[in-house]
């Protein structure tokens, strides 16, 4: 399939005010939620009215060293970066220290939040795509232009005082001459970020000119479903001529730029009878994020097509796609989905990022004791290691973590996937393809001709595969793999039920890790709680002492659910000789389970309620993915 280069920073750039091209990746918040990069600092102050030349003012050598020393000290910058940026203000008279670290690529939130304590101001963060979270009557009469060129934003009423937010601590003449614009008695001035200020005006920008004339223009310009062939092609250049211009593609970009903000991993947009859902998911759960005009439906779903070179016209059957775009300088794809339903094409698209893949075994979740065995099973030089798991518990993760262990200069490892969704740098790695012969089987027989060392097979489906397999391992190679299976145990009995030989399975197999996923409790709102009776009569039948347990109460940074990235849960079955013998005895799966966890294995649950302990998770969330193996 060919994939079409978009870069969305380029189709975005006249949408924003600042300097987007050629940004520097920032500093990310720590935490598994992917953060983009904060944008450049505002640079509009050149562009404000005479009027509020105060604005531009940098704060005095003195506040600018405190904020140096702040950050510092807060680890938000190394010296040399404090350095340069401070090289940078000397010679450009006017511009800030604050404006010059963003500029660079320090995470501009917590250099903005520096800023606002050191000139003891509040500081917050405005939601782009909630209305309530900016005071519209106060922004109306303002105007957007207003608050764009001068970096400001009316937040709310308290009271008879507005709570204004500006990106300049020393905004004096600016909040006065909004007084005055708004016959305002007072206002308390907090510091928010520029780029917030950017994101709810053009969350506005894209809405209103979406709501108002321009929807009949969209429609019009999509047309019927009976559109003819002709003029669709017409159609599909016009798109592409005035990519910078339409509210429908500005409209797209917004949504991707803000699921690939918010960490998460898929988009859906979804129409029912009369409304419009774009929800995103998000550490595996799904939110409501967007609720554009019904109206809209038909020509954001034909702007994704056309982005993933789909059949704008075929409307009746499902297609597959895939987007390739920059993202605030990150490359990413996107695997594009759309299927017809009685109420329109509903489109999903699963965003396949680079950094989701760049996760070292270490940061996984891993009790430092099953880290240890299974750091030495992937240095093992022959047998079989499988991962197991339903879809969506994060085998893949884990599987390239474990390559990424190895040492990729000296040892020859190849993988066989479908589909390859990420490319590995120093790894041979082919995709199979059912249709034309190169079955998962067909490509592993090709693969042992290439004088491998370790070979990873997307999946063992059937007793071809299986069989390849183990003919590998048992010749002298690591053989990666998953298997859905419930749990480790199964995983045997599921290798014999495919038609393996059972003294083949213990012959070649050197361990089994089970897995899922599980919410990690939001770090900025973590709080503790007693354990109630109920619980700790729980926690008894598993040995298990805790008078607390920790909980998320729900904040800003976690969209108020208490959690915020997530963790794995894992089952480690190692094989000794005495679970070799029983498997070649073909026992069935209960049995073999029992007798696994006497040679001491941590069964999933077991595993997750000493994350509950530790503080890492919630007993809700542990239940929750371990019911089925329960
Ligand atoms: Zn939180």
């Amino acid at each position: 399939m060919p994939v079409r280069k978009f870069d969305l920073n380029e189709l975005f750039s006249d949408l924003l005010p600042g300097k987007r091209q050629n940004q520097p990746a920032a500093a990310t918040d720590a935490g598994a939620t992917a953060v983009a990069p904060a944008p450049a600092a505002s640079t509009t102050n050149a562009d404000a009215s005479p009027s509020h030349s105060g604005t531009g003012t940098p704060p005095s050598g003195d506040s600018a060293d405190e904020l140096g020393a702040l950050l510092l000290a807060r680890q938000v910058v190394n010296e040399e970066q404090l350095a340069s940026a401070q090289r940078v203000i000397k010679q450009t008279p006017g511009k800030a220290l604050h404006e010059s670290l963003i500029e660079s690529g320090i995470d501009e939130i917590a250099v903005m939040q520096g800023l606002a304590d050191v000139n003891g101001l509040p500081f917050e963060r405005v939601d782009h795509i909630k209305t309530q979270a900016h005071d519209q009557k106060s922004l109306h009469k303002l105007g957007i232009e207003f608050c764009r060129q001068n970096t400001v934003l009316p937040i709310r009423r308290e009271g008879a005082r507005l709570v204004v937010g500006s990106a300049n601590p020393e905004d004096v003449f600016l909040l006065d001459d909004i007084k005055r614009r708004l016959n305002v008695q007072s206002i308390k001035h907090v510091i928010i970020a520029a780029y917030d200020v950017r994101g709810v005006l053009e969350m506005l920008t894209a809405s209103e000119s979406d709501q108002q004339a321009n929807v009949e223009d969209i429609l019009t310009d999509v047309g019927d479903d009976d559109v003819e062939l002709m003029k669709e092609e017409k159609l599909q250049d016009a798109d592409l001529e005035d990519a910078e211009s339409s509210p429908v593609v500005r409209f797209v970009n917004l949504i991707i730029q803000t699921a690939v903000k918010e960490g998460a991993s898929d988009i859906h947009i979804e129409p029912d009878e009369k409304t419009l859902k774009v929800r995103f998911r998000i550490d595996g759960v799904l939110f409501e994020m967007m609720n554009p005009p019904r109206k809209m439906h038909a020509a954001l779903t034909s702007r994704v097509k056309i982005m993933s070179n789909l059949d704008i016209a075929e409307r009746r059957l499902p297609q597959d796609g895939r987007i390739r775009a920059t993202v605030h300088g990150r490359k990413l794809d996107l695997r594009v989905s759309t299927v017809p339903t009685p109420k329109g094409e509903k489109t999903v698209m699963r965003i396949l990022d680079n950094r989701s893949i760049s996760v070292t075994l270490d940061e996984l979740g891993f009790t430092e004791e099953s880290l240890t065995v299974w750091k030495d099973q992937i240095a093992q030089p022959h047998g079989i290691l499988l991962v197991t798991g339903p879809t969506g518990s994060g085998k893949t993760t884990t599987l390239y973590a474990s390559i990424q262990q190895m040492d990729l200069r000296k040892l020859n490892i190849s993988t066989v996937e479908d589909p390859v969704e990420y490319n590995l740098t120093n790894i041979t790695q082919i995709q199979t393809h059912d249709k034309i012969g190169m079955t998962f089987a067909a490509a592993l027989r090709s693969l042992m001709r290439q004088d491998p060392d370790v070979i990873m097979v997307g999946e063992i489906r059937d007793l071809d595969t299986a069989t390849i397999a183990i003919q590998a391992a048992l010749t002298g190679h690591l053989v990666l793999s998953t298997l859905h299976t419930n749990d480790a145990p199964a995983s045997v009995t599921r290798l014999i039920n495919i038609g393996i030989e059972p003294f083949l399975v213990g012959a070649s197999l050197n361990a089994v890790l089970a897995q899922r996923l599980v919410r990690r409790i939001c770090k900025h709102c973590k709080e503790e709680r007693p354990v109630n009776e109920e619980l700790a009569e729980l926690f008894k039948t598993h040995k298990i002492q805790a008078q607390t347990m920790r909980y998320g109460k729900g904040c800003d940074r976690c969209r108020k659910t208490g959690y915020a990235g997530r963790s794995g849960l894992y089952e480690l079955l190692v094989l000794d000789d005495f679970l070799r013998d029983q498997i070649a005895r073909s026992p069935n799966v209960t049995e073999f389970r029992r007798l696994c966890h006497s040679r001491g294995m941590v069964n999933l649950r077991e595993d997750g309620f000493k994350k509950v302990v530790a503080g890492i998770t919630t007993l809700e969330e542990v239940l929750s993915v371990t019911e089925a193996v329960a």
